[in-house]
C-alpha cells in the first residue's frame, strides 16, 4: 500500500496501480463489464473482437453479432451493471459518470421510473466504495424519434441524473437538433457532455461545444489537429474524456504510442483517461495508464498529473 502510483508505473505493479484512487468519466452501462464477467455468467465463452474494426459501425457490427442477445435484456442489462462496478471498484475506480440511455427504460414495464429504481439502488449498494454518478444517454440516432425525445425530456425533469452525454456519429445529426434538451438540462443543473471528433473535424468539436455549452467532450482527439482548436479548447478549460485502446481499435488512430492525447496535453487541453466499453475493448483505468506508459506516451510523473486533476475536488 505503500507503493505510490508513479513507482507503481515504472515497476509495473498492476496491483499498485490498481490500488491508486481513479476516476472514469466516459463510460457507458450497457457494455460497461469485462467480458469475462459475462462470460462467467453465460457458462460459455463469447468470441473476442477483432484487433481492429471500422469505426462505430464495425463495432456495432461485433456487438450485434456476438453480444446483444445475451445482454439486450433487463436481466443482461443489470447483471452488466453490477458487474460493472464490482469491475470498477477492483480496478481503484472511486467515481464513475456512466451512461445509462434512455432506451434501456423499454426493459422495464414501468418504463423511465423502474429504471432509475434500479440505477437509484446500484448507487446506494456501491457508494461506500464508489461514487456512482448517473448519467443520461442520448443518441444522435433517435433524435427524430418523438417519443423517445419525449422520454428524455422527462429524465431531464426527474432530476435524478447528473450529467447527460450525446454519441453515435456527429455525421447523423447536427447539434442544433439537440439544443432544447440540452438547454433544459443546463437548468437542471446538469453537466454537459458529447461525444465529437472521435475520428474526425477539429472545427466541430469547437461547434457542438458552442452550440450545446458544453462542459466536456468525449474523445474530441481530432482537436489535435488544430492548434487554434486546441488552444480554444484549453482557453475555455474544456476537458476530453479520452478512450486510448477505443481510439486504436476503432481506428481513429494506428497505435497507442501516436495517440494524438499527447498534443492534446502538450497544447495545455485538460484530458482524462476512461474505458468506452470495457466489455468490447478489454482495458480498465488502471490498464490504460499502464498502456500509455509502456508505449512511451507519458511519463509516470505526467500520467499521475493526468489521474491527480481527474480526481481532484471530488470530495
Ligand atoms: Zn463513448
Amino acid at each position: 500500500m505503500s507503493i505510490d502510483f508513479v513507482e507503481a508505473l515504472s515497476t509495473d505493479n498492476l496491483t499498485a496501480i490498481k490500488a491508486s484512487p481513479k476516476t472514469d468519466v466516459h463510460c457507458h452501462a450497457f457494455f460497461s463489464a469485462r467480458r469475462e464477467s459475462v462470460e462467467h455468467w453465460l457458462g460459455h465463452s463469447v468470441a473476442k473482437p477483432p484487433l481492429k474494426m471500422k469505426g462505430v459501425e464495425g463495432m456495432m457490427e461485433y456487438a450485434d453479432a456476438v453480444l446483444a442477445s445475451h445482454i439486450k435484456h433487463r436481466e443482461g442489462f443489470e447483471f452488466v451493471s453490477v458487474s460493472a462496478m464490482n469491475d470498477a471498484i477492483e480496478d481503484g475506480v472511486v467515481m464513475l459518470e456512466m451512461s445509462f440511455d434512455i432506451r434501456l427504460a423499454e426493459f422495464y414495464p414501468n418504463g423511465l421510473t423502474e429504471l432509475r429504481t434500479f440505477v437509484e439502488t446500484l448507487v446506494e449498494r456501491y457508494q461506500a466504495q464508489a461514487n456512482l454518478r448517473p448519467e443520461l444517454g442520448f443518441s444522435r440516432g433517435n433524435a427524430d424519434h418523438p417519443n423517445l425525445m419525449a422520454l428524455a425530456h422527462e429524465a431531464v425533469e426527474l432530476g435524478f441524473f447528473q450529467s447527460i452525454d450525446l454519441y453515435s456519429r456527429q455525421e447523423v445529426c447536427p447539434p442544433e437538433v439537440m439544443k432544447p434538451l440540452f438547454t433544459k438540462a443546463r437548468a437542471a443543473g446538469m453537466k454537459l457532455k458529447a461525444h465529437v471528433g472521435e475520428f474526425e473535424d477539429a472545427e466541430e468539436i469547437r461547434r457542438t461545444v458552442e452550440v450545446l455549452d458544453l462542459d466536456e467532450v468525449q474523445h474530441g482527439i481530432a482537436a489535435a489537429e488544430s492548434v487554434e482548436v486546441m488552444q480554444w479548447l484549453s482557453k475555455h478549460q474544456i476537458q476530453l474524456n479520452v478512450c486510448p485502446t477505443s481510439n486504436v481499435m476503432l481506428d481513429g488512430v494506428s497505435d497507442l504510442a501516436s495517440h494524438p492525447i499527447r498534443i492534446l496535453f502538450d497544447n495545455g487541453v485538460p484530458v482524462t483517461i476512461n474505458t468506452d466499453d470495457l466489455m468490447i475493448f478489454g482495458q480498465s483505468v488502471s490498464e490504460e495508464y499502464r498502456n500509455l506508459y509502456q508505449a512511451g506516451v507519458f511519463s509516470a510523473e505526467e500520467l499521475n498529473d493526468i489521474r491527480h486533476a481527474s480526481i481532484t475536488g471530488l470530495g
